[in-house]
Parts: structure tokens; sequence; C-alpha cells
């Protein structure tokens, strides 16, 4: 075997490369990893903490009001951008040095570059202008968020990226996109009193997620203030003299905006990345081909996370990671799972949801119960609050499978976390049937939707 300089080196310092290098290091391997930005990477740096940090700062305003009816005068309240950016920013690089310790304390070597393919063992790290060498090489480079090049005035939009660092909170903010980062920077501006508008080309907000959800949620936040027109795109976007931004969108409506953001999906990171070089395959949209073990076209690199545009998740990428230990360095090949995956959108009110949405279910069983339940949560009854939490489970009417869960409301996104398990372990609604409700709580409702509130036959509902 040749001499290597290391048996295994990352590209990429995110969610799946760092898992990665930590437990190969922890296992003996000599390893190398490379992050060209902060260790981390998108979750911890500028998406999944900084954001879920952002919600709960966008959530006190309805706190406070909703503590009028519980007996609290709240003075009037006031809000600083500010030092929620410099607390975020502290916790932020908290976090970005343990992770990166974490590598070193388990042996690994981290080094603060860009990476770059040479060939299939070889790795230049341009920060440092050398080339090092290795006998396995990991790709976990993620992705980034999609530009708009063809939109006239693209050139004074953000992403989320620059989301997280604006100097000052903007007056009026559109955001252009349906998926769940636009929902959710749409809720969190929102919350922190900015006229927010959603514009959406497709039918209805969150594709893929049931339509019972996602249209109860467009009402809940219509209704809170947030304008979302769906049908539409940004045509063209202006600077005035003032500095304020113009958005023509489609029907000809000009919005008047300080920010407008574009959240229209995101890429893989896989450009000048030296694949080509190497002879690893990519797809069309530039997303890494890998087997079922994450593994190339070459047998020894491998590439796992948001750059194989498989399932764009934090816990999905570190799985992914762990599968790949256990198929290159302990002789135990493992396949990624991505069937059945709990996730939340951390919208006002919270999306949970696990398994298959009710339209989904219905295109492969003949034979649905819906159980369905929209209810006051005993939260809002004191607070006055008009909003319903909603509460689904999907189940195959031939085996009572429960096929998927979903919930809105507060505090859906811990439910589908727990929802997870008993949906993994394939139970059945006889097994939800069985089991006690914990009182007073809103999640016993999901234990006690005992009769079907509609059937789907054929694809056909019947009441
Ligand atoms: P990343 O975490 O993106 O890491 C890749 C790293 O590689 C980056 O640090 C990058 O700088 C580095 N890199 C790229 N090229 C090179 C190179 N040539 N050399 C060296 N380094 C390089 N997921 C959830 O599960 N829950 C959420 O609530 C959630 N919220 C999100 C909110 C936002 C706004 C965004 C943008 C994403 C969110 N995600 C969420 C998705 C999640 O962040 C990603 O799925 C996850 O980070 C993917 O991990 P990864 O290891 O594949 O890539």
């Amino acid at each position: 075997m040749a001499a290597y300089d290391y048996d295994l080196f990352v590209i990429g310092g995110g969610s799946g490369g760092v898992r990665a290098a930590r437990v190969a290091a922890s296992l003996g391997k000599r390893v190398g990893i490379a992050e060209e930005f902060r260790f981390g990477g998108t979750c911890v740096i500028r998406g999944c903490v900084p954001k879920k940090l952002f919600v709960y700062a966008s959530q006190f305003p309805e706190h406070f009001e909703d503590a009028a009816g519980y007996g609290w005068t709240v003075p009037r309240a006031a809000f600083d951008w500010p030092t929620l950016i410099a607390n975020k920013d502290r916790e932020i690089a908290r976090l970005e040095a343990i992770y990166q310790k974490n590598v070193a304390n388990a042996g690994g070597e981290t080094f603060q570059s860009r990476a770059v393919l040479v060939d299939r063992h070889t790795i230049r790290l341009e920060a440092e202008d050398r080339t090092v060498t290795a006998d396995q090489i990991l790709v976990a480079t993620g992705g980034r968020p999609a530009l708009h090049p063809a939109l006239p005035g693209s050139e004074y939009c953000i992403t989320s990226n620059e989301a997280f660092h604006l100097a000052e909170l903007p007056k009026a903010i559109v955001i252009e996109g349906g998926g769940y980062i636009a929902v959710e920077f749409a809720n969190i501006f929102h919350g922190l009193g900015v006229e927010t508008t959603l514009v959406y080309r497709g039918t209805e907000i969150l594709s893929r997620f049931d339509m019972d959800l996602r249209q109860a949620l467009h009402q809940t936040m219509e209704k809170k203030g947030i304008r979302i027109l769906c049908h539409a795109v940004s045509e063209d976007v202006s600077r005035r003299a003032d500095g304020r931004l113009e958005v023509r969108v489609t029907g000809g409506e000009v919005l008047l905006a300080d920010q407008v953001m574009l959240a229209i999906g995101r890429v893989p990171n896989t450009e000048n990345l030296g694949l080509e070089a190497a002879g690893v395959d990519m797809a069309k949209n530039g997303a890494i081909v890998v087997d079922a073990w994450s593994r190339t076209n070459l047998d020894n690199i491998w590439a796992i996370g948001d750059v194989t545009n498989r399932v764009q998740l934090t816990p999905v990428a570190i799985h992914e990671a762990m599968c790949f230990i256990e198929t290159a360095f302990k002789d135990n090949p493992t396949a990624p799972d991505h069937d059945v995956i709990a996730t939340a959108v951390f919208s006002q009110p919270e999306i949970g949801t696990v398994g298959l949405s009710e339209d989904d279910a219905a295109k492969h069983f003949p034979d649905l119960e819906i159980y369905r339940a929209a209810f006051r949560p005993m939260r809002h009854t004191l607070s006055g609050r008009d909003e319903k939490m909603l509460m689904k489970l999907v189940v195959d009417g031939e085996t009572r499978k429960v096929l998927g869960a979903h919930i809105l409301g507060p505090d859906a996104g811990e439910m589908a976390q727990l929802l997870g398990i008993p949906l993994k372990a394939g139970s059945s609604k006889d097994d939800f049937d069985r089991t006690m409700a914990v009182h007073p709580t809103a999640a016993e409702e999901l234990v006690t939707m005992y009769k079907p509130t509609y059937r789907v036959k054929n694809g056909k509902r019947i009441d």
C-alpha cells in the first residue's frame, strides 16, 4: 500500500465532515480536515443554530401580548437588533471553537484552508500553498444559497447568509421563496416588527408538507400580518435615490422594501473543487453522485451531506457520516437510512412532521383513515390568542399502520422528534390507542383521536 500522509482527509468542516473526522480520529486513524470558512459549517455558523436563536427572539412580542390574560402588565417592550446580533455571534463563536477542538482532541489535524482535489489521492491546501495525500478522501462541502442572476437588480438582494449579519433591522422586507427557510425568515422578521411580504411562485407555501398544515399555516401567518403572494415572482428590483428598494412583482404591483431576501433553493458546493481532475462523477445540478454507501465512482473518494443533494438536513449529514465510518473503517458496510425522517419548520406556529402526507399516502395506499383535530391549545385560552392547533394522523386502513403524523402548533418540532420513534418502529394506530394520555397537554390529542375524521379510498375522500 502506498504511504499517504493521512488515512482520511475530509474536505469541509460542517455537520457531516466534522463528525466523520472526529470519529475516524478517535479510531486511531490519521485524519486531516480542511475548512475554508468557519468550523461548524452551515448549521452552526449560518443555518439551524443562529436561525433558531432568531426564532426565539422573534417570539417575545407574542409572549408579552399573551401575558396580559394571565394577569401580567408588561410595559412597552423595546428591541435592540445589534444586541441580538452580538449575543448570537458570541454563541456561534463558542460553538465553532468546540467543533474545532473536538476534532483536535480526538487526534485529528485541522486546517483553516480551502482544499481542492488534485487527483484521487492528492489534496491542495490553498491557504498553505502545499499538497497532502490521503488514502481515503471524504467530500463534505455542503451547499450555498442559490442566486438569481436572471432577476434584474439581483445584485441588491441578500440571501440567508447575509440575513444573519444585517447592520440594521429593515423596516420592510420582501422574501422570495416558499420553502422552509423562506417561511421561517418571514416569521422571524415579522415577529421582530418588520413589514414582511413573502413572494412565492408555487400554489401554496411549503410544498412536500401535508396540505392541511400548509393551508393552516398560510392563514395563520396572514392573520398575524404577513403578506403572502402565491403564484407570483419578483420581476425587477431597483434602488431608489433614498436607498430603499422597489420590487415589481407579477401583476405589476411595486413593493417597497429595505431588503429583498432570496430563499429560492440551495446549490451544492462543487465548483472548482478539482472533482473533474480527480474523475469524480457529478449530476447535472452539480451534486456529487454517490452509491447507497456514499461512495463516488472512485472507490477511495466518498461524499456525504448537502453536497450529495439527498436530504438536506443536519441530522442526515451526521447519520451519513456515521454510516461512512462503519463502511470505510469498520468493515461493516452500512447504507444511510433516509426513510421516515422527522422534521420541523420553525414557523410561528411551528410545524412538526414525520412520515407521509395525506396526498403522498393516497398515491400508494388504496384505503386511508385520516384522524384530524383542530383545537385551541390550552395556553391560548386565557391569552385569548385566536390560533388553532392542528393534529393529523394518516393511517393505512388495511394494516392500521400509522404512515404519517403532522402537527401545527406550539412545540410541534419537539413532538415530531418523539413521534419519529413509533413511526420508525412501524407502530399501528392500535398502539397509539393503547397509549395512556398525558394530561393536560396538547400532545394528548395524538392518542385520543379514536374515530377517523374521514377516509380516503382510491384517492377519493369519503366523509
Ligand atoms: P455544511 O454544514 O454546509 O458544511 C460544509 C462546509 O464545507 C462549510 O463550512 C464550507 O465552508 C466548507 N467548504 C466548502 N467547500 C470547501 C473547500 N473547498 N475547502 C474547505 N472547506 C470547504 N437543517 C436542520 O436539520 N434543521 C434546521 O433547522 C435547519 N435550518 C437551516 C437554516 C438555514 C438558513 C440553512 C441555510 C440551512 C438549515 N439547515 C437545517 C440545513 C443544514 O444546515 C445542512 O443540511 C447541514 O449543515 C449540512 O451539513 P454538511 O456537512 O453537508 O454541510
